[in-house]
């Protein structure tokens, strides 16, 4: 396996530190507001290098956390804290904020395909490792007190930092950046710990050694995590190409000087923007789709995932509507495609010229998808596959086999005529599943989480998936969709 290292910008033969083991650690999402398209590129791409290293032959523990405090709204380490933003954004406290955020990311990623991670860490549920951190870098001094402000890292006690990004540090000291937080010794100190302020009354605080009502700054908490979970020195670590500079780097800093071992990690894997309209997709810019949008246009989630592929990780994608029409019908062509070459029987002893051409097709496809993840390039192979001479029923085999690294589902699809949209009338559905529906409800609002759950659980058995809009639960048949007659 190949693989672009942000760390040597250079594509690098993969060697985990103790093959086959592969520990990875993915930056969470920050749940504060709706899962959008932009974070399904990226933690779809995550999904599909995940699968590409155990299908080949690695042995992969994917920990992932859950960002549900601490990350402000600058990268300045000033500005209001985002799960705070998003309480009074909806009205509602930032415990139930993030309680919702979060189901509704893993509901995106679970309708996109993506397999849970091994581990799913809260930063709220780690508040003691990363406060032990921090302890460990004021000890070794590292860390310096702002008066009523927080706890920051010097970054002039590091000769090598931001090495990742390559950052010119002479510039920066200049004054390059606009917002500064005073009493910062260096513009690229960053808060480890943060004070509440008078007056401001938050609703995530812990005590400190430094204050009474205190939490954690952004970037300890992926250290602290991937640490606990991964050991001091470990294999991947993935994010988008916005955490290199600042996040990433932060990160490298505190565990470095923390543990005293480099690197911290042997394998940083930055993922490129999906933007609208050539602007970054975002939740500050207000410009961004869900995957309720994606579902309310008819579009099977797994065209979505189509798109994604035809675009290689590392590269900017543009995102529009038609695009992702035109990955729809493609995906409906090779469904209808998938689901002629199943049923193809009377499967005969191949000829040695098929048998080297099907291996050739395996070698192609693979090679390509360990080449640093080429998903363009081998989604050609399994199109060429599709049109080639060999029996339907090893075309089945063959395709089979690629998607378990797209995660496409090809061995589950199955005919429908079923509508691909969410089912907004549930006047529509079985008395049964109505009531369960409403029975989620109610235990939502009475915040029994685990009831909920069950009900939501029941439901799936039953062939419904539940999605949560603005206007309230809707469902969507779990059946992947090929569109009748097609
Ligand atoms: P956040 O919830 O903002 O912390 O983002 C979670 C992950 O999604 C991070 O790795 C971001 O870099 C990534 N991300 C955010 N917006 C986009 C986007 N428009 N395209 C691709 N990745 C994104
Ligand atoms: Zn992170």
């Amino acid at each position: 396996m190949k693989l672009y290292n942000t760390m040597s910008r250079t594509i690098e033969e993969f060697e985990p530190r103790s093959a086959p083991d592969v520990g990875l650690y993915a930056c969470g999402f920050t749940v504060y507001d709706y899962t959008h398209l932009g974070h399904l590129r990226k933690y779809t791409m995550d999904d599909v290098f995940i699968r590409t290293l155990r299908h080949a032959g690695f042995t992969v523990k994917f920990v992932q956390n859950v960002t549900d405090v601490g990350h402000l709204a600058s990268d300045a380490d000033t500005g209001e804290d985002k799960l705070e933003k998003g309480a009074k954004k909806y009205g509602k406290s930032v415990w139930d904020i993030a309680h919702e955020f979060e189901d509704y990311f893993f509901r995106s990623m679970d309708l996109m395909g993506n397999v849970r991670p091994d581990v799913s860490c809260r930063a709220t549920d780690h508040i003691q490792e990363q406060l032990e951190m921090v302890i460990v870098l004021e000890k070794k001094g590292y860390a310096y007190v702002i008066e009523g402000d927080g706890v920051y890292f010097d970054t002039s006690k590091l000769s090598d930092y931001g090495k990742l990004a390559h950052l010119d540090l002479e510039k920066l000291q200049e004054g390059a950046r606009v917002e500064r937080v005073i009493g910062k010794r260096n513009p690229t100190d960053f808060a480890l710990w943060k004070f509440e302020r008078p007056g401001e009354n938050r609703a995530m605080v812990w005590k400190s050694p430094w204050a009474d009502r205190s939490f954690p700054g952004w970037h300890i908490e992926c250290s602290a995590m991937a640490i606990h979970y991964l050991g001091e020195q470990f294999d991947v670590h993935t994010g988008g190409i916005d955490h290199i500079p600042v996040h990433h780097t932060n990160e490298i800093a505190q565990a470095e000087a923390a543990t005293g071992k480099q690197p911290f990690v042997k394998y940083w894997v930055h993922h490129n923007f999906l933007r609208v309209d050539g602007e970054k997709m975002s939740k500050s810019l207000g410009n961004f789709y869900t995957i309720d949008d994606v579902l309310k246009r008819g579009i099977d989630p797994k065209a979505l995932r189509l798109l994604f592929l035809t675009t290689h990780y590392r590269s900017e994608m543009n995102f529009t509507w038609e695009s992702v029409e035109g990955a729809q019908k493609s995906w409906q062509k090779l469904a209808k495609l998938i689901l002629q070459f199943k049923t193809e029987t009377g499967r005969t002893v191949l000829s040695e010229d098929k048998l080297e051409k099907i291996d050739e097709y395996r070698q192609r496809f693979f090679g390509l998808m360990e080449d640093d993840l080429k998903t363009p390039e081998a989604l050609s192979v399994l199109y060429e596959v599709t049109k080639s001479n060999i029996p339907g029923s090893d075309k089945y085999d063959l395709l089979v086999e690629f998607d378990e690294v797209l995660g496409l589902g090809f061995r589950t699809l199955q005919l429908t005529d079923q509508p691909t949209a969410l089912i907004t009338d549930l006047a529509t559905v079985s008395e049964e599943v109505r009531q369960l529906v409403e029975q989620r409800q109610t235990a939502r609002t009475a915040k029994d989480w685990q009831a909920a759950d069950t009900a939501r659980d029941s439901l799936v058995k039953l062939g419904y998936e539940v999605i949560d809009v603005t206007t309230g639960p809707q469902l969507r048949p779990i059946h992947p969709i090929v569109e009748k007659g097609q």
